[in-house]
């Protein structure tokens, strides 16, 4: 069996603490890897050879950071393929959605590429007599990522490419459901010419995340998860004074107004909500039918169902591939089965389907209508290949609705009415709106982020505001000896 160690110091190191976890091809269900897990220790090598890196990658230059991040865009771009095989091979998505991962976490190294723009500070000249003042905003020192299993290339490009470009140095650790991908992404790095100890890459699990919480050299953490993790990241990151961005969980709305056209309704709804076998922390799970498109709507969707090919992630034909794990795919199908207890219609059944009874972690696509706020369907963050339909009868209780729900990622409104569009963006309470857009994740130059349960911390992740988590400010006041104007003061200083 083939074992994932640890990069640390521009090193691959295999792990010392004798605790390693399986690492399965879920198209198979065949364990492929075991993956070291990093004991406290282990962590704290990982930390060292990124403090020992801090000084000298501060210090270099603004062009040699932008030259190494357009270098690590060139080998991202050539070697896109091989990391979508990685991923489909222990994520499970199909290939073409891993390439496609790639692709938006490659926007990051994108925008990074610009940080000699992205670091410019501000300048006042003659605030005073002989005096100016000037913003420079620097790197923190050590930061560290902690990333979810469902983006295993693209979530810690949201975090590495920023918070290197910006001069700190970088301690990952990934899920260690899919470790692989970012074993290949540091590599890349490396092979693009950052220097050892920048970017540093510990797996594990609880023993490692609690170390990088409580390690005193770790100055800002940055997690994509749950929510309940996310909100322990968050309190005891805080807690140990680092600045954290903690990103949750989510429960993504669709509203479907009367007037919207049915047919691309449909096929945003199937996209959203079964793509990446619904393992998307912007998947749509809820569309809330207003008014009388709900049967028109559910017919639409639900005659789309039966064409979807359904697959291990390497084969062309494939649309949707399996689940991430057995017990994963075991929470939904139970998931799908509370459902129906608790009285929604089941139109589709993912359980049904052929492939769930093969070998490998697949189910098929599911559909529940007349669900109610009450039920676990609506409730649960399911994040599995199920679509649940809500009616309401007016425009406003549709907004309540989502508006009510504790999360608060992403939302989408579909309708041919600009005026209803352009009130919905301006009252609905989530950090990502999509107009006829099913799944609005930003683009690299700005910034993702949700509202409420989905995100603990005041910044977004990536673009702008990504660099501004990875960096302090400082304002320099500055005057050039002039004896002229010299002369004792014991005032508050004031400009003249
Ligand atoms: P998860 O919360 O189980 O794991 C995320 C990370 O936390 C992993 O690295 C894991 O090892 C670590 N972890 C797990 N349990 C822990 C514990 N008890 N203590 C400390 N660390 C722990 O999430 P996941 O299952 O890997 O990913 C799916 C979740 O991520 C979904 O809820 C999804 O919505 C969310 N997600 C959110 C976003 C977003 O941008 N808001 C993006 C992607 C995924």
């Amino acid at each position: 069996m083939e074992r994932i160690g640890h990069h640390i110091g521009g090193k691959q190191v295999p792990g010392e603490s004798g605790r390693s976890g399986p690492v399965f091809d879920p198209a198979t269900g065949a364990q492929t890897h075991e993956v070291d897990f990093a004991s406290a220790e282990e962590i704290d090598r990982a930390v060292d050879a990124a403090r020992e890196a801090f000084p000298a990658w501060r210090s270099t230059s603004l062009s040699r950071r932008s030259d190494i991040m357009f270098r690590v865009r060139e080998l991202l771009e050539d070697r896109k393929v091989d990391l979508a095989k990685i991923i489909t091979s222990q994520h499970g998505k199909v290939l073409s959605d891993a390439v496609g991962e790639v692709q938006r976490g490659l926007e990051n190294v994108e925008f990074a590429c610009g940080v000699p723009n992205l670091l410019k500070g501000g300048f006042s000249e003659q605030v005073s007599t002989g005096v100016d003042v000037y913003s420079i905003r620097q790197p923190l020192g050590v930061v560290a990522g902690i990333t979810p299993f469902n983006f295993p290339a693209m979530v810690p490009l949201w975090m590495c490419a920023n918070a290197i470009a910006c001069g700190n140095t970088f301690v990952l650790k990934p899920s260690e459901k899919d470790p692989g991908a970012s074993m290949f992404i540091a590599e890349l790095f490396r092979d693009a010419g950052l220097p050892d100890g920048v970017f540093n890459v510990t797996h594990g699990d609880k023993v490692a995340v609690d170390r990088i919480l409580e390690h005193p050299d770790i100055r800002a953490v940055s997690f994509v998860g749950s929510t309940p993790i996310a909100r322990y990241i968050y309190e005891t990151g805080t807690r140990n004074g680092k600045r954290v961005q903690a990103l949750g969980g989510a429960k993504n709305h669709m509203v479907v107004l009367p007037d919207a056209d049915v047919e691309m309704a449909a096929d945003a709804a199937v996209s959203a909500a079964y793509g990446s076998a619904g393992e998307r922390c912007m998947a749509i799970s809820i569309v809330v039918a207003v008014g009388d498109v709900g049967d028109r709507l559910v017919g639409a969707i639900a005659e789309r169902l039966p064409k979807l090919m359904i697959g291990p992630g390497n084969e062309p034909e494939s649309e949707m591939g399996p689940l991430v794990t057995r017990e994963h795919r075991d929470k939904v199908a139970a998931a799908i089965e509370r459902g129906r207890e608790q009285g929604a219609t089941v139109i589709a059944d993912g359980r049904e389907h052929a492939r769930t009874s093969m070998d490998g972690f697949f189910l098929g696509v599911s559909l529940l209508d007349d669900v109610t706020t009450e039920m676990d369907a609506y409730r649960d963050e399911i994040f599995g290949p199920v679509l649940s339909v809500v009616r309401t009868d007016t425009y406003e209780e549709a907004v309540r609705l989502v508006n009510e729900n504790p999360y608060g990622n992403g939302v989408a409104i579909f309708t041919r009415d600009g005026g209803a569009a352009r009130q919905f963006q301006f009252e609905v309470e989530a950090g990502m709106v999509g107009v006829n857009v099913p799944i609005p994740v930003p683009v690299g130059y700005y910034s993702f982020g949700g509202w409420k349960s989905s995100l603990f911390g005041d910044a977004h992740m990536y673009g702008p505001e990504g660099v501004h988590f990875y960096t302090k400010g400082k304002v320099v006041t500055a005057r050039w000896p002039d004896p002229a104007t010299s002369a004792v003061d014991l005032g508050f200083p004031r400009t003249r």
